[in-house]
């Protein structure tokens, strides 16, 4: 059972006039599924609340329509029709004991409102302040127009009472909430009773927290999330003008929600920030309030938990991401199974679910946001199919995650691997800057297949197809990964690329195995996420000349959805690698590389000693074609199935690996559903007229 130095985060706290359980505090979090997707989105919620979570939150929940952030899809409070959708939602949150929190958000000069055409209102008339620079203008609340906006929020007080919440979180930190707008000095100009001082610029917050308290106080607690430090520039609201703000304003809200300036800074990935990262900032806040307080900071061991409690800093232990790579960390913690916790990566793949309007995945969790779609259980499996046996070639993300997932449904689980640790791309990755964290992806799920009795792993394994009709096994599963090509072929070229042999090339390959180039090195990166950028620190951290060039007009383009672009291209810039954008590399020839302008097709020429090509992965498919190249053996040897999955059957990020080997592990004897869609889904229902 529970390790008694953890006591200290099953105490029942108080938040205004409700209790949490205890201090596991599920702040807001984005999920990618929202309106669209509301039954999904609580039914993941849901898992929360078994998971032993003393407060769930919503997602940012949109409260009236003059302010909304398309393309991004969050929940919307717009009239009494959006009740039903978040009652569902509060009533799965309050499942096991839970406090159901929702976050109402006025999107302010975030909100381009390009859905329902309305036109902005925020503290002061200026552009939008979006990921996208939509050619969009806020005009500045008049006093009429405060006064609504007052009266919204008490509508949207009303409305999330009667669908059943707990707790209400003003939103007004990331850029992104109204509140965080009024405070600071570079979003409110006005010369008014709200602007200028900080009294009268924290006035709206004052006036809105009354107004709902007089609403709903008696039965909600009312939290406010404000930015700890924004991060903007001179005018930005400070982390001292913070402390200030809420020395002044010691008891206005029920709880204190404190989160880093911007979404990039608050949810930095573990490439940039440890755990813990926005201690500094925290540090010392607790002593200006006599209410609560709330922090994150990648929060995944129970000892770093407790010392923030202990140390006075916190007093509930917030948590987004460590949430979704384990929604029953708080339990595990509580039946004394620590080594049992599935640690966040801090890879934010999760966070791209929401930057690309999707539905969210996690690297560490296949089942985020699959609960309801797919009914997967983050803990537990289904019931054994009639087979008995299955050999997993191969052991990166995909086979490492099918292994464990299939050892729980009962089956004899065999993993052959050609090299001497597990892991796969991720044993070599885990090595490059930055990336040790993700380790935890081998770490976990190493452990838990060593705790159980039907798994066995064979190391120096390279299997053929003869080797695997010799063994008797009834399932194959191939996950035999996949590798960089040294071609050159992705985007620009589609068919290999002229290089004429003057100068080495190299593929990330090469480098995480220990063949190095050296002396002036030329990176052609058009595969656009983190890879490219990683060899170029590598390289540069050992003393290379390091040029990238992409064609992309952003370094490390997809990491925009993954909020760390801006800090690797400043990493980068800082170290003295020379980035060069929009510019393709055509040639590699008499000892230098020919880059072409993607938009007037003008050359230059990048003399070097070594060109690394980032392009794209070559699937490891020879063993599985092998196989079913001898298809007619199979009976014989006794197999029922033979799959491909994970990067062998198309390279993907890791999550798409672990998903892979997961949803093989949950189909294999399922009977097969024909052309049926794999995943339930939610419609809009139809108007009458
Ligand atoms: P994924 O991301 O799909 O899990 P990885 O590339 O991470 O793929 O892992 C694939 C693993 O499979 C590597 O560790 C590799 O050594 C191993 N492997 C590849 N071919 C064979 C083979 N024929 N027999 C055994 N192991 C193999
Ligand atoms: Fe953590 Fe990555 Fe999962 Fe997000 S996707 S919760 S960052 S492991």
């Amino acid at each position: 059972m529970r390790d008694p130095r953890y006591d200290i985060l099953f105490q029942p706290m108080q938040i205004g006039p409700v209790t949490a359980k205890n201090r596991f505090y599920q702040v807001p979090h984005c999920n990618g599924g929202g309106y669209r997707d509301p039954s999904a989105a609580a039914a993941m919620r849901g898992i929360k609340a078994e998971g032993g979570w003393g407060v769930i939150f919503t997602e940012q929940c949109e409260m009236h329509h003059t302010s909304e952030i398309t393309p991004f899809i969050e929940l919307r409070l717009w009239e009494d029709k959006d009740i039903p959708q978040l009652a569902k939602m509060a009533e799965r949150m309050k499942t096991h004991g839970a406090l159901a929190g929702i976050q109402l958000a006025y999107s302010g000069i975030n909100g381009p409102n390009l859905y329902t055409k309305e036109v902005p209102l925020a503290p002061s008339a200026m552009p939008i302040r979006t990921f996208t620079n939509d050619p969009v203008q806020a005009r500045a609340l008049d006093k009429s127009d405060i006064r609504d906006l007052r009266r919204w929020f008490v509508n949207a007080a009303k409305r999330s009472r009667l669908a059943g919440f707990d707790l209400i979180c003003l939103y007004g930190a990331h850029g992104f909430g109204i509140f965080q707008h009024f405070l600071s000095r570079a979003t409110n100009q006005r010369t008014d009773e709200y602007g200028g001082s900080l009294e009268n610029r924290a006035r709206f917050v004052n006036e809105v927290i009354a107004d709902m308290r007089d609403a709903v106080g008696d039965t909600m607690a009312l939290t406010l999330r404000v930015s700890l430090d924004e991060s903007i520039g001179e005018l930005g609201f400070s982390n001292a003008e913070v402390r200030e703000f809420i020395e002044m304003n010691r008891d206005l809200p029920d709880l204190w929600d404190l989160a880093h300036g911007t979404w990039e800074d608050c949810s930095g990935p573990s490439r940039f920030k440890d755990e813990s990262a926005q201690e500094d900032l925290v540090w010392g806040i607790r002593d200006l309030t006599s209410r609560p307080v709330v922090g994150v900071g990648r929060f995944t061991s129970a000892d770093t938990m407790v010392r923030m409690i202990k140390s006075g800093t916190l007093d509930f232990i917030g948590c987004a991401r460590p949430s979704i790579a384990d929604p029953f960390l708080p339990k595990k913690i509580e039946e004394g199974r620590i080594e049992d916790i599935r640690e966040c990566i801090g890879c934010n793949i999760c966070i791209t679910g929401d930057m690309t309007m999707s539905i969210s995945r996690c690297t560490q969790n296949p089942t985020f946001m699959e609960e309801w779609r797919k009914g997967w259980h983050p803990e537990k499996m289904n019931a054994k199919g009639d087979s008995q046996s299955v050999l997993i070639v191969g052991s990166g993300p995909a086979g490492l995650e099918a292994a464990r997932a299939l050892s729980l449904r009962g089956y004899e689980v065999a993993i052959a691997e050609a090299r001497t640790e597990l892991g796969g791309r991720v044993a070599r990755e885990r090595k490059l800057p930055g990336l040790s964290a993700w380790g935890r992806v081998v770490e976990y799920r190493q452990y838990q297949i060593s705790q159980r009795p039907n798994v066995e792993t064979y190391f120096d394994s390279h299997l053929d197809a003869e080797a695997i009709l010799e063994f008797g096994f009834q399932n194959i599963c191939i996950a035999t990964g996949a590798r960089w090509r040294a071609d050159g072929v992705a985007r620009q070229h589609v068919v290999p690329m002229a290089m004429d042999g003057s100068v080495p090339v190299y593929t990330p390959d090469d480098i995480m195995e220990g063949r190095k180039p050296s002396g002036r090195v030329v990176i052609f990166d058009d595969d656009h996420y983190y890879m490219g950028g990683v060899m170029a620190e590598l390289l540069r951290g050992e003393g290379c000349e390091v040029t990238i060039i992409t064609p992309s007009a952003y370094l490390s383009d997809w990491t925009l959805n993954t909020l760390e672009q801006h800090t690797i291209h400043r990493r980068l810039a800082g170290m003295g690698v020379n980035i060069v954008l929009n510019r393709g590399v055509s040639a590699i020839a008499g000892g230098h590389v020919v880059s072409t302008c993607v938009y007037t097709d003008g050359e230059q020429s990048h003399g070097c000693d070594a060109v690394v090509v980032v392009t794209s992965r070559r699937e490891e498919n020879g063993l599985y074609l092998d196989l079913k190249g001898r298809e007619t053996d199979w009976a014989d040897a006794g197999i029922r199935s033979v799959r491909i999955i994970g990067d062998a059957n198309a390279p993907g990020p890791i999550a798409w690996a672990t998903y892979a080997g997961h949803r093989y592990a949950r189909e294999l004897d399922e009977p097969d559903r024909g052309d049926a869609l794999p995943f339930r889904r939610e419609i809009t229902e139809l108007a009458a007229d």
